[in-house]
């Protein structure tokens, strides 16, 4: 690579983080490092609910309107041959911010605590802010038990969850013809697209695009 434009991307990524660390002294807000925090204290990975206000674009501090991907997950139990909508999650996968496109945006998990959402090789990439103002780590092995307990599955379910989620089958959206008779209740993921919102409640799905739909069960 020229010289020239290693130099200016070293200045611009030298620039981008100090404008950041003034953003967060300004906000009063550490991002968790076993440097400042070597007795794990605010060990991010030890808190299930936040109490922190969640996700932040670092850039324009918007906390409310977000874009990117997400999952939808859905728990659905079958009473009386009806099936019956119980609950839904939504799992993000990537993020940006709606208002100024950034995806510069972190989760303060407790006040005046956060991390990086989704930075690659970071200690804390598959930590995953979902509804209800959970944090589920996806790279272990409890992580989809933790989610299908969110969504309320029975316990069969919870213990099944990794396989269920590995044989995971493209579906019709309310198909409900093609699904075995002696099933009977079934986990629906939508993958979604834009429209992620987040109130004091946490995030929810306000006006996403539905793009792909699989079931399991
Ligand atoms: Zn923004």
């Amino acid at each position: 690579m020229d010289e020239n434009i290693k130099q200016w991307i070293s200045q611009e990524k030298n620039s981008r983080s100090k404008k950041i660390k003034k953003i967060l002294s300004k906000m009063d807000i550490k991002i968790w490092d076993k440097k400042i925090d070597p007795d794990h204290q605010n060990f991010p990975f030890d808190v299930e609910e936040i109490t922190g206000a969640g996700y932040i674009c670092l850039e324009c501090k918007n906390k409310n309107n977000f874009n990117g991907e997400f999952h939808i997950y859905r728990l659905y139990n079958k009473e009386d041959n009806e099936w019956d909508f119980e609950s839904e999650m939504l799992v993000p996968v990537c993020i940006e911010c709606y208002e100024c496109g950034s995806n510069n945006i972190i989760i303060e998990y407790r006040p005046n605590w956060a991390f990086s959402v989704f930075k690659d090789g970071d200690d804390c990439y598959h930590l995953t802010l979902i509804s209800n103002k959970i944090l589920i780590n996806f790279e272990d092995s409890e992580g989809y038990f933790k989610l299908f307990g969110q969504l309320g599955c029975n316990k069969d379910m919870r213990n099944n969850s990794s396989s269920i989620m590995n044989e995971m089958a493209e579906w019709e959206l309310n198909d409900w013809d093609s699904i075995n008779s002696d099933t009977n209740a079934v986990v629906v993921r939508i993958t979604t697209k834009n429209g992620m919102e987040q109130n004091e409640e946490g995030i929810y799905d306000a006006s996403g695009t539905y793009k792909f739909v699989e079931i399991g069960s």
